[in-house]
């Protein structure tokens, strides 16, 4: 009964013949129907605590006052015009992503508006070609990367077993071992227009990156007039207790070239950005690249008031706040071996449980997070999560593990 997954959540009140939602994401058990701060609730208005966020989307929680009010002032006001004309928020955004990558300072950068996180790598795919030119348009990027499930983010997606059964893929990508300079350095020929990195491997794994690597990359990329592309998607905006990801290992002249973000930049609204330097972004021509949608003002309203709350509660500073608290609460927990990540991205690792069959039952027991590995778990909170709430989840963490653990004694 695969295709009937969604009935199995919701019911079958249609009485259709099958489920009307495509298989792609494997049957869903909880439909939520409301959420407010770190809680979320389903159809029978039972709570969960949230500690996934929408993998990183609302790092302000649910229907913050802030954007809510944004988005319903703009919906009476204007939804959307074309791209052909200037909208209220898109320059005030730009300017503020622009000084968030400078630390504070104008970085001398320029704002492409997308609507998600492949897009906005898509535009930064395209800008590190039309840098390039004809002949030097290769991306190196890392095995157990993630950029994406458009074909091209695909193609740079570092998981084979993601895209094998696609092929044909858009040609132009090339894989190297992640954190290794010295093979990295192999692959840079003169047909290599862009190294391509996350700051932290989200999807795969969670995996930081360090400074002599990233600062390796940067002058790698120097020596050669190689774009250095970050993407922040997943890690960008506050979450690691820095504004951007790579905050943590460059500064200053050695910023990235590029850097690519889309989930928290609306708090759940649809919306995606590529930054690119000035120098580099006036490779793109007028015609060179467009989207009907992005930018638009309901999407960008959103980012408004999501960049402005984070700012006024200064969001970095508490997210590495917070991932102290998760760190002492974890640690406390029998059965957790480590924590590893960078402040509220974040990955537990669990001893002799099977790390997705615990985030299952934790969703049972009313506890939201995911499982990245077979033995770790993953967290991304809300950057405001409260206290309490930290507390309440690591309760039923605590609880969910010990259960699973004496299970699989039983029948071990
Ligand atoms: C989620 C993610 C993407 C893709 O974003 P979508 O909005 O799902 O297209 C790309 N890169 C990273 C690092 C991500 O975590």
């Amino acid at each position: 009964m695969t295709n009937t997954t969604h009935m199995q959540a919701v019911g079958d009140p249609e009485g259709l013949p099958r489920c009307p939602i495509m298989p792609t994401y494997g049957p869903p058990s909880v439909e939520f129907v409301r959420g407010e701060g770190s809680y979320l609730y389903d159809l029978h208005d039972r709570r969960y605590v949230d500690w996934l966020a929408g993998i990183a989307v609302t790092s302000l929680g649910h229907s913050h006052p802030a954007v809510a009010e944004a988005i319903s002032a703009q919906a009476s006001k204007l939804l959307h015009v074309s791209n052909l004309f200037a909208t209220e928020h898109q320059v005030p955004i730009a300017t503020t992503l622009d000084r968030m990558i400078g630390d504070g300072e104008p970085a001398g950068g320029q704002v492409f508006f997308a609507n998600s996180g492949a897009e906005a790598n898509e535009c930064a795919i395209k800008l590190a070609r039309r840098y390039g030119g004809r002949g030097r348009h290769n991306v190196v990027c890392a095995f157990q990367s993630f950029h994406g499930r458009t074909l091209s983010t695909l193609a740079a997606t570092g998981q084979p077993a993601k895209w094998e059964v696609f092929q044909p893929l858009p040609e132009g990508f090339r894989h190297v071992a992640w954190a290794d300079l010295d093979e990295l350095d192999k692959a840079l020929d003169d047909t290599v227009a862009a190294v391509f990195l996350e700051p932290v491997q989200g999807e795969g794994g969670v995996n930081p990156a360090s400074i002599e690597y990233f600062k390796g990359v940067r002058r790698l990329c120097d020596e050669r007039d190689i774009l250095f592309m970050v993407d922040e998607v997943q890690a960008g905006l506050a979450r690691t207790g820095k504004w951007f990801g790579f905050q943590h290992f460059l500064s200053g002249d050695d910023a990235p070239d590029v850097v690519t973000m889309a989930k928290a930049l609306g708090n759940g609204m649809p919306i995606g950005a590529c930054w690119a330097k000035a120098s580099a972004a006036s490779a793109f021509k007028a015609g060179d690249h467009a989207t009907t949608f992005g930018g638009q003002p309901m999407a960008t309203s959103a980012a408004r008031a999501t960049l402005e709350t984070m700012e006024a509660i200064d969001a970095p500073a508490m997210a590495a706040e917070k991932a102290a608290e998760f760190e002492t609460a974890l640690m406390a927990i029998d059965g957790v071996v480590s924590t590893r990540g960078l402040g509220l991205l974040m990955a537990v690792e669990l001893d002799g449980v099977d790390a997705r069959a615990v985030a299952a039952r934790c969703l049972t027991e009313g506890l939201v997070l995911n499982g990245v590995t077979d033995t770790a778990i993953r967290l991304t909170p809300a950057i405001t999560i409260p206290s309490e709430v930290i507390a309440e989840g690591a309760e039923i963490l605590a609880r969910v593990i010990a259960a699973v653990r004496s299970e699989a004694a039983a029948e071990g």
